[in-house]
């Protein structure tokens, strides 16, 4: 393997002053470490004791143990929906998910990875892109050199086994080939397309990709590279049809209108069985390329694709809750509306809002804050809100707890992902993560840790909004940039060595997790470890 020099980073070995930063993680942590191969969390006793007392009442009255729906938008910015301060006033009204946000729980620390493939990824497997080689988005024309699912233990293949029915409905984005599909790595059913839009669009879009859609040469080139353009609908061992091609601009427009059907249609399957289900409901929407569906043009007050596919996914928001109403699974479900990444900046003007610095590919507040709401109607108090900090990595074991698999998760391997069911059903929770770590590809960039952030390295655009196409990493300097987010939410000013006690405990928290590769190594499937 590559020598680990991740493992010993620049930072570590920096004074500031004349004061060494070697103070491991103490001072202000509050976590615990309970077993070696488990992110330390903040023990909740109390709070976890009562809402252990609260399932066990609903689990006496329904007789089975609770579903659950995940609502992941791909690429929405965290100041799009209203509830976030977006929504009307950024020309997009968002009503369903301000609804949800006001029934439930609002999260405002809600953290993703800074893209796609390794979000999507985390959040099945509990664990950084990092550890499962999934390191980011595989694109067309990558060859992998090892399938990354063949030896992770993924959330669905858990609740299998625990009985539920396990649905994947629309982006995948983890990797298309056999042995590869939601339906190879635990899921009963999947029912979508494999790509993100923008790969599907750039064969059908003539006006912003002539030089590939109208050469023929160069069309027949980019086919053979294979990257899927169809609705697929595949079973766990069993077939995977095709179901429609995506031909046309209208076609991509229409395709969440299809997704979000067929979503409803397996709720009210899902009601007469008595099994619990988990579904993961995943958007094509609102990554570029969007396309209007032709009967919502113009859906959003300012008409623009952007906009109008933010007010789209809203509208299914609202019918996939309104199908889950109909069929009296409210009070049995935990409902999580997420999205995968910062906002898409370089594909302005059809990208989203952040109102932190950076965007989507950036470790900055822009690139990984998110959207977290967490809904169930009789077991969220509805109107809380939480500025605690969440991992969207936490759904993976929450999700187990709840389901009570918590001995499947395997021990063999590192699980970054905590179990956060006490923070989000307590009428008070409070979260037991102290820390979340950001990672570029095999670069330990950044953590944040109560109000406070550091970085170590940093992803600058080298032109303005270029955060993904025309950026470099860069290392930090002299000192590591240190963040007071309540006092410098874009992440302008930095605290710097006045701060240094607390510092020092923020960098020994990311020095003290970069040390958990040393017994458990990364794993290398040809996406790039440098
Ligand atoms: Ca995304």
């Amino acid at each position: 393997m590559k020598t680990l020099r991740f493992l010993v980073p620049t930072f570590v070995l920096l004074t500031i002053g004349m004061t060494p930063l070697t103070v491991l993680a103490g001072g202000f942590d509050r976590s615990v470490r309970t077993v070696e191969h488990m992110e330390p969390a903040i023990p909740r006793p109390e709070q976890d004791a009562v809402v252990a007392a609260k399932l066990a009442e609903l689990e006496k009255k329904t007789g089975r143990k609770p579903n659950i729906l995940w609502l992941v938008v791909d690429d929405m910015g965290y100041g799009d929906p209203g509830c976030y301060g977006g929504g009307m006033a950024v020309g997009a009204a968002t009503p369903h998910i301000d609804r949800l946000a006001r029934g439930g729980l609002r999260l405002t620390s809600c953290y993703a990875q800074q893209t796609c493939t390794p979000t999507r990824s985390a959040i099945l497997t509990g664990r950084l892109p990092f550890r499962t080689g999934l390191t980011r988005p595989i694109l067309a024309g990558d060859k992998l050199t090892k399938n990354p699912w063949e030896d992770e233990i993924s959330l669905p293949k858990i609740l299998s086994e625990a009985g539920y029915k396990t649905l994947l409905t629309g982006k995948w984005h983890v990797g298309e080939g056999v042995g590869m599909r939601p339906h190879d790595v635990g899921f009963d059913e999947y029912y979508g397309y494999y790509a993100a839009q923008k790969e599907i669009s750039q064969s059908i879009d003539p006006r912003r990709y002539p030089d590939l859609v109208l050469d023929e040469e160069k069309f027949e080139a980019y086919k053979e590279l294979g990257m899927g353009h169809s609705l697929m609908h595949g079973f766990k061992g069993g077939r995977t049809e095709e179901v429609s091609v995506v031909k046309s601009t209208e076609d991509m427009g229409r395709a969440d209108q299809v997704l979000a059907d067929f979503t409803v249609q397996k709720l009210r399957e899902f009601a007469k069985s008595d099994k619990p289900f988990f579904l993961e409901h995943c958007f094509m929407k609102v990554h570029c390329d969007n396309f209007a569906h032709p009967e919502h043009q113009g859906l959003s007050a300012s008409k623009y694709p952007y906009k109008d596919a933010v007010a789209e996914v809203d509208l299914h928001v609202g019918n996939i809750m309104q199908a889950l109403e109909e069929e009296g699974l409210l009070e049995n479900t935990l409902v999580f509306f997420t999205s995968d990444n910062g906002p898409q900046m370089d594909a302005w003007p059809d990208a989203g809002y952040t109102p932190f610095r950076g965007a989507k590919g950036t470790t900055f507040e822009g690139g990984i804050r998110v959207p977290g709401i967490a809904y169930w109607k009789g077991m969220i108090r509805p109107g809380r809100e939480s500025d605690d900090v969440f991992d969207l990595m936490d759904l993976f074991n929450t999700a187990v707890h709840l389901a009570g698999a918590d001995d499947a998760i395997p021990t063999d391997r590192y699980i970054d992902g905590i179990d956060q069911t006490s923070y989000l059903l307590h009428d008070a929770g409070r979260s037991s993560r102290e820390a979340a770590y950001f990672w570029w590809g095999s670069h330990l960039m950044a953590c944040r840790m109560r109000e406070y952030k550091v970085h170590v390295q940093v992803v600058l655009p080298q032109a303005t909004h270029m955060h993904i196409d025309m950026a470099t990493i860069e290392n930090v300097g002299l000192a590591p940039w240190f963040f007071n987010l309540y006092i410098s939410p874009k992440e302008e000013m930095t605290v710097g060595h006045r701060r240094n006690a607390w510092l020092a405990t923020v960098t020994g928290k990311l020095k003290a997790h970069a040390a958990t590769f040393k017994k458990y190594p990364p794993k290398d499937i040809g996406l790039g470890m440098d």
